[in-house]
């Protein structure tokens, strides 16, 4: 199998999108996350125009890595200088990395109106660079910054810019589509050219401006290309970077390149929302592969044809990614996925069973009171087992009380006081939180921490309010869902009221009682 090199710079090109801020802690967990997924090249930060990048390369250098080699990031020399003498290419030695990437210019208009120098002087600041960095025993990927416009515009002086590279002894002249505005067409026959061209191991580094960066990294490795670089769950500026999550499996499990140990692409999903909890950004549930929805069926045919056979409507299956299937709850998916559910708990009831019809009127009725499980899926698992008589609640609750004071102090405005019985104990806490359903949950965590401490796991990721029939005004419905994760897995809950804490405490104590019980099973 040919073997393609996965080039993360999620910690780099990926720390520059807006919203996006890496502590040098949680670039060590993501470092050794990318690891274990068997991702070759890590490109962690650019010691030169961050100091605290310089921290993480100290402390990353002691962490014991099985498949990643780590790659400081840096720019040619400046205008007019000494490589030697130049103060971020002494930084980027600081890093005591094996391996460094060096951006240079591709595109004469680059040169001339934005570096503003000569276009000879820009060769020569390749070429010393990294004629410097090999003296000092480094391995260097060249990144031809804006390579496929500056071919577009002359393109007999990006190939010198990669001339300069390579006889310097550049180890992979990397192509990039910096403004993320070429075709796969394009980048297909411009690599080509490249490779014909040169000895060197060629990469690709694309942006998804015309939401073409996957497309166009494949197209690159199909021309030729053996190392491609992008970002976990495509993270970045703009539009953001290649999505190594789409890639690795497009050319693993598609084109039969190997990029990770096979083994490990049952890890993918499980990085993918790992990276995006670190980084605190919303899981995209559409996305291919690693999405929450990328094996959802929810219409009564497809789930009935997925059941029969998922490659009806499944182009993998899940498991090969780490992703699971889900099948839909509600009315619309007809008794076959439904079935699915209640078998996943009890494999011997049939579609006639009566315990089966008891489920689907217990669910109608909740349909029809506003509940709706397609989004909650863990709440109605954990319905099941309630009407299967197979749940034995974890808890019970007396009594709670919820105080608002205003104004806040310190942020702080609520208190909540909170009596439960375990196993016939009783035990009164209050906790105060920043609205009534934060000290509501902070209350009763810390009632029931005594009895169950994985209760300490939880963490909630998300917290959405509905209002249901909004012409009832203040005396509406509410919709509750909120979701739940453990590092381990993630769930979601639902909880229905006219008072949106009683419906918040609903898929509170869901979220609790199924995180409990699955700890059980
Ligand atoms: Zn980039």
């Amino acid at each position: 199998m040919t073997k393609i090199i996965a080039y993360d710079s999620t910690l780099r090109d990926g720390a520059q999108a807006q919203g996006i801020s890496f502590s040098v802690e949680d670039k060590l967990k993501i470092v050794q996350k990318l690891d274990e997924l068997g991702i070759g090249y890590i490109e962690a930060g650019n010691p030169g125009s961050n100091p605290k990048d310089l921290e993480f390369f100290e402390r990353v250098g002691g962490l014991q890595l099985k498949n990643a080699k780590i790659i400081a990031f840096g720019s040619t020399r400046k205008v007019g200088i000494n490589a030697a003498e130049d103060k971020n290419l002494q930084s980027l030695l600081r890093a005591n990395t094996a391996a460094v990437a060096i951006f240079g210019k591709s595109w004469d208009y680059q040169v001339t109106h934005i570096l503003r120098t000569t276009l000879e002087e820009n060769m020569a600041m390749i070429g010393d660079t990294i004629r410097f960095l090999k003296q000092q025993g480094k391995e260097v990927v060249f990144d031809a910054e804006h390579f496929f416009d500056g071919y577009k515009a002359n393109a007999e002086y990006a190939m010198q810019s990669l001339q300069a590279a390579a006889e310097a002894g550049a180890d992979v002249l990397c192509l990039c589509d910096t403004n993320g505005g070429t075709f796969p067409d394009e980048i297909f026959t411009v690599t080509q050219k490249v490779i014909a061209r040169f000895k060197v191991q060629v990469g690709i580094h694309c942006h998804n401006d015309c939401e073409m960066a996957v497309a166009n990294s494949v197209a690159a490795v199909q021309a030729g290309a053996v190392q491609v670089q992008g970002t976990i769950n495509g993270i970045g500026e703009r539009c953001g970077n290649a999505n190594l999550c789409s890639i690795i499996p497009n050319l693993q499990l598609k084109l039969g390149l190997s990029c990770i140990p096979a083994e490990n692409m049952a890890h993918l999903t499980s990085a993918a929302r790992f990276v995006n909890e670190v980084a605190n950004v919303t899981f995209n549930d559409k996305a291919p592969y690693v999405g929450n929805d990328a094996f959802s069926h929810k219409g009564g045919m497809h789930i009935d044809a997925v059941s029969k056979n998922p490659i009806s409507y499944e182009h993998i299956s899940p498991e090969q990614v780490g992703n699971v299937r889900h099948i839909l709850v509600s009315e619309v998916a007809g008794r076959s996925a439904l079935l699915a559910k209640i078998n996943a708990v009890d494999p011997t009831l049939n579609k006639d069973s009566p315990d089966t019809k008891r489920i689907l009127d217990h669910l109608k009725a909740l349909e029809h009171e506003g509940y709706q499980f397609e989004s909650a899926e863990s709440s109605f698992e954990l319905l099941i087992y309630k009407l299967l008589g197979r749940h034995k609640p974890f808890f019970g609750l007396a009594e709670y009380q919820v105080v608002i004071h205003e104004p806040a102090k310190n942020g702080v405005n609520s208190t909540a006081t909170i009596k439960i019985a375990v196993d016939g104990t009783e035990e009164t806490t209050d906790a105060d939180g920043d609205g009534p359903v934060n000290a509501l949950d902070n209350a009763m965590r810390k009632a029931l921490e005594r009895f169950y401490p994985a209760i300490k796991e939880i963490k909630l990721t998300d917290y959405k309010v509905r209002v249901l029939d909004s012409d009832k005004a203040t005396a509406a419905k509410v919709r509750v869902l909120i979701e739940s994760t453990d590092q381990k897995e993630s769930w979601t809950t639902i909880g229905v009221s006219t008072d949106v804490i009683d419906a918040s405490w609903r898929a509170l104590t869901d979220s609790v009682e199924y995180k409990l019980m699955r700890d059980s099973l």
